[in-house]
C-alpha cells in the first residue's frame, strides 16, 4: 500500500473555510487522514513546514502540441511542466494535427497522457470541422468521446450564426464553448497592441475593438440561447464591462484571464521583442490594471495559463515570430506576487487557481478525508530562476526565462503519488 504523510502543511481549503497547520496522511490515491498531530508510523514523510496545501491547480487552457506539433511540446513534457507548476488537471486546446474535430483524437490524447499517469488531460475539441469556422463538428460523438467543452481557440469562430448554433448544441450536451474572441476583421496579419511599440516599427497591430465586439456577440447569443459560455483569455477594460453587464443580467458566462496579462504591459515588448508576442496581445499599463482590478473585484471566475510553447526558430523574427508564451511554470509566482502587493488573499489565489476552474468543469476538488489525494504543497516565498536546466517543456518562450521568480511549488501529489518534487 502507497502511504505519504505530510506534516506540518498550512492547509488552506477555500470550500471548508479552513486555514491551519495540519498532518495529511495519504493511502493510495485517497485522503485517510486530516489531523493535528499524525504518528509517523513508518510512512513516507514529507516535511511541509511553511509550505501550504492546497488542491491542486486547475487549468481550462493549454496548448500540449501532442499530436502533429510535438517538437514544441508532447503530453509527456506537456503534463512534466503542469505538475511542475503544480496543476494536476489541464484541458488541452484541440489546434493539433490532425485537430481534435473527431472521436480518434480525443482517445489518443486520453490513452497516451493516461500512460504517463502524472496529471489528468482534459480534453477541449473543436467547434468547427478543422477549426476552419464553416461547419460544426458532431458535438454529441464528441462529447461522448470525452470532450470537456468545444473551442476553436486561435481561430475565432466568426460566423455568428455558427456561433449560435454551437452555443444551442453545447445545452443539448450539457457542455460549453469557450472562445477566443478576437473579429478577423480587425487583426488581419496584426502581432502587437495598438500603441508605442507598434507605431514605433509601423507595424499592423491587434485592437482591442477586435475582442471587445466578439465578446458582446457571444454574450448576446449566450444571453438569449442560455448557452454555457466561457470567455478566453481576456484582454481589455471594455470586455471586464461587457461580461460584468451581462453577468448581471444572469447569462450563463465565465471568463479567464492569462497570469502574463497581469504580470506584463506592453512596454517590456521594446526588451522582450516577440518573446512578448501572444494573441490577444499585452496592452498598456492602464489595460494591465483593468484586469488587475477585475481580479480584484471578483469579475474575472479564473485563471487559465493559455501555455503556448513554441520552438526557437518559430520565435527567432523579433517581430513576424508565433504568438504564445509558456504558462504553467510561472503561474503561480505571477499570482502570488498580486497577493504579496496585497491585490488579492491566497485563499482567492486558490479559488482562482484551482477551486473555481475545477467548478466550471463540474468535479469537486475539496480536500477532505476520502476525498482523491491530488495536492500542491508550495513555499510561498521561496526564490527561484526559472532558467533552461530546470524547466521541463520542450521549449523555453516565456519572456521571465532567466529571471528570479518568488514562490515555488515543492511537492504535486497526483492520485496519492508524488508526480513533482522540487529539488532545490
Ligand atoms: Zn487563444
Ligand atoms: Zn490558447
Amino acid at each position: 500500500m502507497n502511504s505519504i504523510l505530510i506534516k506540518s502543511a498550512r492547509l488552506i481549503e477555500p470550500d471548508l473555510n479552513i486555514d491551519k497547520v495540519v498532518d495529511i496522511l495519504i493511502k493510495d490515491d485517497r485522503i485517510e487522514k486530516i489531523s493535528e498531530n499524525i504518528k509517523e508510523n513508518g510512512f513516507d514523510t514529507i516535511d511541509a513546514k511553511g509550505l501550504i496545501a492546497c488542491s491542486s491547480f486547475v487549468d481550462l487552457h493549454a496548448h500540449l502540441r501532442d499530436p502533429g506539433f510535438n517538437y514544441k511540446e508532447d503530453l509527456e513534457s506537456g503534463t512534466k511542466a503542469a505538475v511542475f507548476g503544480g496543476f494536476t488537471t489541464i484541458v488541452c486546446m484541440p489546434n493539433t494535427n490532425p485537430p481534435i474535430d473527431n472521436e480518434s483524437v480525443i482517445s489518443y490524447i486520453l490513452l497516451k497522457a493516461e500512460k504517463i499517469g502524472i496529471c489528468d488531460v482534459k480534453v477541449s475539441a473543436c467547434v468547427t470541422k478543422n477549426r476552419a469556422g464553416k461547419e460544426l463538428t458532431d458535438f454529441y460523438k464528441l462529447k461522448k468521446a470525452g470532450a470537456v467543452c468545444f473551442t476553436d481557440d486561435g481561430a475565432p469562430v466568426q460566423e455568428q450564426s455558427i456561433m449560435l448554433k454551437a452555443l444551442e448544441m453545447s445545452t443539448l450536451v450539457d457542455s460549453f464553448v469557450a472562445n477566443h474572441c478576437e473579429d478577423d476583421a480587425f487583426v488581419k496579419e496584426g502581432a502587437f497592441d495598438e500603441g508605442a511599440f507598434s507605431s514605433v516599427y509601423g507595424l499592423p497591430f491587434r485592437p482591442s475593438y477586435a475582442e471587445e465586439v466578439m465578446i458582446a456577440r457571444d454574450a448576446t447569443l449566450s444571453y438569449h440561447t442560455g448557452g454555457r459560455l466561457h470567455i478566453q483569455h481576456i484582454s481589455s477594460a471594455l470586455s471586464i464591462d461587457i461580461i460584468k453587464f451581462f453577468k448581471e443580467k444572469g447569462a450563463n458566462i465565465t471568463c479567464e484571464v492569462n497570469p502574463n496579462h497581469l504580470a506584463l504591459n506592453s512596454f517590456a515588448a521594446f526588451k522582450k521583442k516577440t518573446l512578448l508576442k501572444v494573441n490577444p496581445p499585452i496592452r498598456d499599463y492602464k489595460t494591465q490594471e483593468a484586469l488587475i482590478n477585475a481580479l480584484k473585484e471578483g469579475i474575472i471566475d479564473c485563471i487559465a495559463t493559455d501555455h503556448a510553447p513554441h520552438a526557437p526558430h518559430e520565435k527567432k523574427h523579433p517581430i513576424k515570430g508565433a504568438a504564445g508564451m509558456l504558462g504553467f511554470q510561472v503561474a503561480l509566482p505571477i499570482m502570488m506576487s498580486l497577493v504579496k502587493d496585497g491585490i488579492i488573499d491566497i485563499k482567492s489565489l486558490i479559488k482562482l487557481m484551482s477551486k473555481n476552474p475545477a467548478k466550471i468543469l463540474g468535479f469537486d476538488n475539496t480536500i477532505k478525508e476520502g476525498a482523491l489525494a491530488n495536492i500542491v504543497l508550495w513555499h510561498p516565498n521561496h526564490e527561484w530562476v526559472f532558467d533552461e536546466k530546470i524547466n521541463p517543456s520542450k521549449s523555453s518562450n516565456s519572456p521571465f526565462l532567466n529571471s528570479i521568480l518568488t514562490s515555488k511549488v515543492f511537492y504535486t501529489i497526483y492520485k496519492g503519488k508524488i508526480v513533482y518534487k522540487y529539488l532545490g
